[in-house]
């Protein structure tokens, strides 16, 4: 899932200014915003995608990593930011909104209702996972630190018995008209903060916020293929809404771990087979580890280290469908350590009984001095 250029998303110029592309956001936003195409996954792609782009682009700092390095890394520092199996509230695609939309939408974002309703802020997990369990998907429990809603007052913030009363600043309307000469602007109340209530007496357990901090326990189901990059998203258990509004979402990020031995390409492994130096020249069978347990490796005679053999399907059936990779097995003959006096000697002796066929028994070395001899006469 390849991501298109920032800049495109946003159809503005790389040298943009920052009003250009705040502008270039609102104008994609108000087309493709999910309350005004409901059940359109085109629009709400296409929503998402400029979203991020703006999160990007309107940040000063996360710009310049972008123009430097592209999406690589800002995925990167994001991926730093969320820390190795650690938790960050995301940068709050709410408070974008607040700022992008304040006044375009009225406040009223929902359906231009009469007081404000704030969607929960979507959070993000850094999940780390070991090759076996990204290759065959797995099962996971984990702990979210979040805002979630407070069960004494379900939400309201009130305490037992009372509920909340019209904000009198706004008359309930969550928004405030200022004169500014000949302009009327409105302006979210700044008594109630946009909810149009006011909690009097407040609840104990969240002392009026309405939401509590809590770990919540959650299944993550990783499916088999995930790659470092993936996201599973997880619908719904973000932070609490505010007033009524929705949850936002939990991005659940894979990391997968390096592996002892095996590498990840995409749905290709690779690893490295140590092959004794006997079993090099006269040929045999090494056993080879792979994802789905041991199996045995045929090395034909005089095989050279470096050789690489390739075990279809041994590798990763990719997450998003395709036919399974395989594993590449590189040979690497070993030389032997820690020799006694009397295998010195045979070695010797294999080396002058080898000596003695010329360069018939050594086709890299042959070929590597002709090479260096032409090199020295000129026409290399
Ligand atoms: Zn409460
Ligand atoms: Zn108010």
């Amino acid at each position: 899932m390849s991501k298109r250029d920032y800049y495109q998303v946003l159809g503005v110029a790389k040298n943009a200014g920052e009003a250009d592309i705040k502008k270039a956001y609102r104008r994609l936003a108000m087309k493709f915003h999910p309350d005004r195409n409901p059940g359109d996954k085109e629009a709400e792609e296409k929503f998402k995608e400029a979203k991020e782009a703006y999160e990007v682009l309107s940040d000063t700092q996360k710009r310049a990593t972008y123009d430097q390095f592209g999406h690589a890394g800002v995925d990167a520092a994001r991926q730093g930011g969320a820390g190795a199996g650690g938790f960050h509230a995301g940068e709050a695609f709410g408070d974008i909104f607040g700022d992008v939309f304040g006044d375009i939408f009225g406040g009223g974002r929902r359906g231009g209702g009469r007081s404000q309703v704030f969607r929960g802020a979507d959070l993000r997990y850094g999940l780390e996972l070991d090759l076996h369990d990204a290759v065959f998907g797995k099962s996971i429990e984990i702990d979210i630190p979040k805002l979630s809603e407070c069960e004494t007052c379900h939400g309201s913030g009130a305490a037992k018995g009372s509920s909340p009363v019209e904000c009198d600043t706004c008359h309930g309307s969550g928004q405030v008209r200022i004169s500014q000469g000949f302009f009327q602007l409105q302006q979210t109340c700044p008594k109630c903060r946009g909810t149009g209530k006011i909690v009097k007496n407040p609840c104990d357990t969240c002392l009026g916020q309405g939401r509590v901090r809590r770990v919540k326990k959650l299944s993550v189901k990783v499916p088999p293929g995930v790659d470092t990059g993936d996201r599973i998203r997880l619908s719904g258990e973000g932070e609490a809404g505010r007033n009524g509004g929705p949850p936002g979402d939990l991005y659940v990020e894979v990391t997968v771990k390096d592996h002892p031995i095996f590498e990840r390409d995409g749905a290709h492994l690779s690893c490295e087979v140590p092959v004794s130096f006997a079993t090099a020249a006269l040929g045999g069978a090494v056993e080879v580890p792979t994802l789905d347990g041991h199996v045995s490796l045929k090395i034909p005679a005089e095989t050279q280290s470096g050789r690489v053999f390739r075990l279809r399907d041994k590798g990763v059936k990719p997450v998003r469908g395709g036919a399974r990779g395989d594993l590449f097995c590189r040979v690497v003959v070993e030389t032997p350590v820690n020799l006694t006096a009397e295998q010195r000697d045979l070695v010797k002796r294999l080396e002058e009984s080898l000596k003695k066929g010329g360069t018939r028994h050594t086709p890299r070395e042959k070929s590597f001095f002709e090479g260096v001899k032409s090199f020295f006469m000129g026409d290399a």
